[in-house]
């Protein structure tokens, strides 16, 4: 029988596997105590060997500043949501489950940003116009996405949520017309 792997079994599976895709090391991921003090031999096993390779392909995205950290979540999530679409297509439920995964913790560690911080001062309304545009993006690629973000918006934010609804909608509609079109064709 397998020896059972300690990053699978762990509650804090999908978190692991998030921190290493946004680029986090081994050693650094087995530091941090709230993923669960997993050994760096743990961690480094699991990814190589339960993680699918186009989920691990994300990891090699680049981005260093600070303003990229939202730009760098939001294009792992398009490259989530492209593995997901893909897995879809292919049937592949494993892989699809996985980078659903992925992305819905992306997702949620980004609205996380958006929500925190209601007496924000100068610099951070810099950083929410670029995470507004962010969502937006978001939004625009997939539009079921961009309502589950509007949702987890705290109530002082039903400006933003009600512009992020907007911009979902009419990428729905958007998305239709070029599926109605398609099947005509
Ligand atoms: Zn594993």
């Amino acid at each position: 029988m397998p020896r059972t792997c300690s990053v699978c079994t762990s509650p804090h599976r999908s978190e692991v596997e998030t921190a290493l895709a946004e680029g986090m090391t081994f050693a650094s991921v087995s530091r941090e105590s709230r993923l669960g003090g997993l050994s760096p031999d743990a961690v480094e096993r699991h990814w190589n060997n339960h993680v699918a390779p186009d989920v691990r392909d994300v990891r090699s995205v680049e981005g260093t500043s600070p303003l990229s950290i939202a730009e760098r979540m939001s294009a792992l999530a398009g490259q989530a949501a492209s593995i997901r679409e893909g897995a879809i297509v292919k049937g592949d439920a494993r892989l699809a489950l996985q980078a659903i995964r992925l992305e819905g913790d992306l997702l949620s560690r980004l609205t996380e940003r958006l929500g925190v911080r209601p007496d924000a001062v100068e610099e951070a309304f810099a950083e929410a116009d670029s995470l507004i545009r962010v969502v937006a993006h978001i939004a625009r690629r997939s539009p079921r996405a961009g309502e589950w973000i509007a949702d987890q918006l705290p109530p002082e934010r039903a400006q933003l949520a009600a512009t992020i609804r907007g911009v979902a909608r009419d990428a729905e509609r958007v998305e239709q017309d070029e599926t109605k079109a398609a099947t005509r064709a």
